[in-house]
C-alpha cells in the first residue's frame, strides 16, 4: 500500500501564501489533523476514557495544543517549559501526563502544583518526589522490559535504554506507594520510535496488561490505566503504508477482553502519547530555492536548513519534497538539496530524482509537523522560521513568528561589552 503525498491546498493557494508570508516556514493543516485526531479517538471509542496526551515535545505550539485539547487530546510533557506551555494553553490537572527522567526537583514541583499524572522514570524518584513536591494520589510508573524481552521484535534493545524501571523495581515500587498512601495507579511503557507495523502496539498492550495482573498478584496494587507510550510512525517515504489504527485498536481490544477483564482489572483505562502520528503528516516545511549549482553533483540551494528541520541531516531521514507547480513535470533529474549551513550534512536529500527545478522555484518538503520546527537550532547564526496555520475555512494565520536577529541576542549584554576590556 502506498501513501499519496498532497500539499495542503492547491498550488496556486500555496504560491499565493508564499506571497503574503515570506519563506521558509511551517505551515499546519487544521483540518487534516482534527479529522486525523478525530479516527484515532472514534477506533478507541470501545475503551471508556481513553486518551491521547499529545506529545508536546513532537510540535510544541499552543494554537495546535489549544486545538487538539479542544477535541479531548491531553498532553505529554517532560519538562518544566513543555509544563510552562500546557498551564498557559489552559492544561491543568490529569490532561497532563508528565513522563520525565533524570527528573529536577523543580519540574516534580510544578507537575505537582498542576495536578498532572506523574510518571515516574525510576525507583529512587519516589523517595526524590516525596522529599521535594510530596507523593499525590496517583502515580503512574515507567516500565522497561529489559532483556526479558529480548528477542521480540517488539522491543528492540530496551536494556541499553535508559528509561524505565525494571519488573522487580516496578513490584517493590508499587508495594512501596502503597504503603506511603498512593491510592491510585498507572503503568506506562514506551518501547518504540516511528514503528509502522500495527502488531507492535498490540503486543505492548499485551505486555502491560498481563503486567497490570501479576503487578494485582503479587502486591495487590490494582492498576486503574495502563499507557503504551507514543511511537507509532507514519509513512515519509510514498511507498509505506499508515499504520491500521482500526487493527491495533482491534487488537488490542481483543486483548483486554482475553487478559484485563477474567482478572478483575475492569475498567481499566488505555492511554497514549503519541506525537509524530498526530500532527507528522500535516505539517511541512515551505522554501525557495536561491540558487542552482552544478559541480561534481546538481545542488539545489533553499533559503530553508537544517536549523529548520533536523531529520534528514540527523538520520538520514527520508522527507518527500514536492516542487510547487511541477508535480506533473517527470522528475528525471537527480539533486541534492542543501540548506545554507556550514555543515556537508545540511541536506534535505540526496541524489533525489525531481523535475528541473529553477531559481524562485517554491519547495514543499513533506511530514514535517512533527520533530520538525520542534528541533529547530540556531547554530551558525540559523533563525527559526514562522509556523503558519491553514485553518478549515482556508484561512492563513501565523502561529509563531519568525525569531529575528534580536531573539538570537538577547541573552546577551552588549551594553557591558562598551566597558569590558
Ligand atoms: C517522544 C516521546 C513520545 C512521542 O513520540 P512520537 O514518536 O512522537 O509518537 C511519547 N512519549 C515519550 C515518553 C516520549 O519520549
Amino acid at each position: 500500500m502506498a501513501t499519496e503525498k498532497k500539499l495542503p491546498c492547491s498550488p496556486k493557494k500555496l504560491l499565493e501564501i508564499c506571497g503574503r508570508f515570506p519563506t521558509p516556514f511551517h505551515i499546519y493543516d487544521e483540518r487534516a489533523i482534527i479529522e486525523n485526531f478525530r479516527r484515532l479517538i472514534k477506533a478507541f471509542s470501545w475503551s471508556e476514557g481513553f486518551t491521547e496526551y499529545f506529545a508536546v515535545k513532537a510540535t510544541p505550539n499552543p494554537f495546535l495544543l489549544k486545538i487538539l485539547t479542544g477535541h479531548g487530546a491531553g498532553a505529554d510533557c517532560s519538562s518544566l517549559t513543555e509544563l510552562l506551555l500546557a498551564e498557559r494553553c489552559g492544561i491543568t490537572g490529569e490532561t497532563i501526563i508528565f513522563t520525565s527522567n533524570d527528573t529536577p526537583a523543580e519540574e516534580f514541583r510544578k507537575a505537582r502544583q498542576l495536578g498532572a499524572i506523574i510518571n515516574l522514570d525510576d525507583i529512587t524518584h519516589i523517595a526524590y518526589l516525596e522529599r521535594h513536591a510530596g507523593l499525590p494520589d496517583l502515580i503512574s510508573v515507567r516500565y522497561n522490559p529489559g532483556p526479558l524481552r529480548s528477542g521480540n521484535a517488539i522491543i528492540g534493545h530496551p536494556e541499553e535504554a535508559k528509561y524505565g524501571f525494571t519488573r522487580e523495581q516496578i513490584m517493590e515500587g508499587y508495594a512501596v506507594l502503597q504503603q506511603k498512601g498512593v491510592r491510585r495507579f498507572g503503568l506506562h511503557t514506551m518501547v518504540a520510535s516511528n514503528e509502522l507495523d500495527p502488531q507492535y502496539f498490540v503486543d505492548t498492550a499485551v505486555m502491560l496488561y498481563e503486567l497490570a495482573v501479576e503487578v494485582l498478584r503479587e502486591t495487590g496494587v490494582r492498576i486503574e490505566s495502563v499507557n503504551i507510550g507514543g511511537g507509532i510512525g507514519i509513512p515519509y517515504k510514498p511507498q509505506q503504508a499508515a499504520v491500521d489504527i482500526e487493527l491495533v485498536s482491534r487488537g488490542i481490544r481483543d486483548a483486554y477482553k482475553r487478559i484485563v477483564v477474567p482478572a478483575g482489572l475492569h475498567p481499566m483505562k488505555l492511554f497514549m502519547e503519541c506525537g509524530r502520528m498526530i500532527t507528522g503528516p500535516y505539517g511541512y516545511l515551505v522554501a525557495k530555492v536561491l540558487h542552482i549549482k552544478k559541480t561534481f553533483k546538481n545542488y539545489i540551494g533553499l533559503d530553508a536548513s537544517m536549523a529548520n528541520l533536523m531529520r534528514p541531516a540527523l538520520y538520514g531521514a527520508y522527507h518527500h519534497i514536492t516542487v510547487v507547480g511541477k508535480e506533473e513535470a517527470p522528475a528525471n533529474i537527480d539533486y541534492d538539496v542543501t540548506g545554507s549551513l556550514c555543515e556537508n550534512c545540511d541536506k534535505f536529500a540526496i541524489d533525489r530524482a525531481l523535475p528541473e527545478v529553477e531559481e524562485g522555484d517554491i519547495m514543499v518538503i513533506h511530514d514535517a509537523g512533527a520533530h520538525g520546527h520542534a528541533m529547530g537550532f540556531n547554530y551558525n547564526g540559523k533563525l527559526r522560521s514562522a509556523e503558519l496555520l491553514l485553518r478549515k475555512n482556508g484561512e492563513v494565520v501565523e502561529i509563531r513568528r519568525a525569531e529575528t536577529p534580536e531573539d538570537l541576542f538577547a541573552t546577551l549584554d552588549f551594553d557591558r561589552l562598551a566597558t569590558f576590556s
